[in-house]
Parts: structure tokens; sequence; C-alpha cells
């Protein structure tokens, strides 16, 4: 299914007037373009609206069927008012604003495992107490100011599979027994890959697939629908991050599959 762009409407309930009108009308300071480290384009606004109404498309389609996944997405560097580290609209914090503004859901969970900390995200929601943020990453790494999400899991450089399910897991169970969320965003950065070029961590695409299926089961055998966003990925073989992302779609299908069987 192609999703539409999203409105003004839907982008207002995260961002600023300022903000929107700069990236419509291509008005944005040579400062806002280094912070934001893309060449700003038309297409590249488009795009934005694009991803933003395919995570508020995934999500309607989570909270029909109990799984919903955007080919794109994932823009967790994004602030209400400018955008950061390719980032210029928070696609998934639009996407739960709508469904909130919709009345399909009131309380959601964002759980991001790209290998960088979700500022953006956690910036936004920072005083809305229904939305509950996890963010897993590399402590080491981009961006320099990490604001801080509900957990924060900080992670050293190099870290292996084990002991990074060891640490999402238990965390993600617990948050979800606690908050009790109507709906997940899943943002599933391929970048904790061990051969990516903007990572530090060791993961294996095994290892990321686990990631991916672990994380929806708890969610499902809660009855709690996911919305999956792709995030970031700088694989030296693009091959790679191509594949990691698929992953987590088909870890979403057969988790869907099980569950249904
Ligand atoms: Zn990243």
């Amino acid at each position: 299914m192609l999703p539409k762009e999203a409105s003004d409407v839907d982008l207002l309930r995260v961002h600023t007037p300022e903000w929107i009108g700069k990236l419509r009308s291509g008005t944005l300071t040579a400062s806002e373009i280094m912070k934001l480290e893309v060449p700003y384009s038309p297409e590249l606004a488009r795009a934005c609206w694009l991803a933003a109404g395919g995570s508020i498309l995934a999500g309607q389609m989570a909270l029909r069927d109990g799984f919903g996944c955007n080919l794109g997405g994932g823009f967790h560097h994004a602030y209400a008012n400018h955008g950061e580290g390719f980032c210029a609209i928070n696609d998934v914090a639009v996407a739960i604003r709508r469904l909130q503004a919709d009345g399909g859901i009131r309380r959601a969970m964002v759980v991001d495992t790209d290998v960088h900390h979700g500022n953006g995200t956690a910036h936004i929601f920072r005083d809305d107490e229904s939305v509950f943020t996890i963010s897993i990453h590399q402590l080491n790494n981009y961006p320099a100011h990490k604001p801080p999400s509900n957990v924060d899991l900080n992670l050293d450089d190099r870290v292996e599979d084990d002991e990074y399910l060891e640490t999402l897991l238990p965390a993600v169970a617990e948050s979800l027994e606690k908050f009790g969320p109507d709906i997940v965003f899943y943002v599933g950065g391929a970048d904790p890959f061990c051969e990516d070029q903007l990572g530090g961590l060791m993961l294996t695409k095994k290892g990321l697939k686990e990631r991916d299926k672990r994380v929806f089961e708890e969610a499902r055998k809660r009855g709690v629908p996911v919305a999956t966003t792709l995030a970031g990925g700088y694989a030296r073989q693009v091959e790679d991050t191509v594949r990691i992302h698929v992953n987590t779609i088909l870890a979403a299908k057969e988790v869907a599959e099980s569950l249904a069987g």
C-alpha cells in the first residue's frame, strides 16, 4: 500500500510552524543545513512528508492487523524546531500524535534500536506522559548531546549479540508491563551491525534479526500492535544494510504467523 504525504496539520502536532515553513520554502540557514548534514532540495522535503505519511499508515495497519511496516522513516534525530543527522521530520512522533488525535490510541512506546541515541524523539516527548521512549545505543557515538529517554541503555563500544540482547530484552519486557502501551513504534536501525561505517558495535546479521523478532514477540504476546520503521544503516556493503532492513520485515511476518498458528 502506498502512503500519502502527511498533511501540514499532522506535522504541526510535533514541529514548529517556523521549521515546517523553512522546509516547504527551502529557506534553511547555512547552519541549519550543516546540522541536518544533507543538502536541501524540494525532493528531500517531499521525501520527509512521505516518510511521515508512511509511518502514519504503518501505525494504522498495525492497529488493524497487529503489524505495520514502513519501508522508510525512523528519522529519530529530528527535533520540533530543527533537523539533525540526516533527519528533518520526526515521522514516528508525527504518527503517534496523529493516531492519538484520531482516537486510535492513548499511550505509545518507542523502542529505538538504531546505534545512535534517539535524541529528537526523547526531546519531543520529554514532558509527554502518554509516550514512553526506550533507546539502546552506543554511548560513545553521535549525538554528543543525548536528552534523556524514559529508558536509555548506554552500550560500550564493540558490544556483541548476546550482551546486546541481554540488555535490551528485559528492559523492553519490563517497560511493556509497567507502561501498558496501545502501540509500539519500532525504530529498527541496521547500524549496530559489525560492518557499519558509522557504528561501533559488533552485532551480526543473525543477532540483529533475533533482536527484531524478540522485541516483536514481547509486544505481540501482550497483544500490543507493532509499527516498524527503518532508521540508519551504513554497512560497507550496501547489500548488508538492505538485508538487515528486509530481515526486520521478515521477522514481523514470522512472529505474526507464529502467533496466528
Ligand atoms: Zn543511526
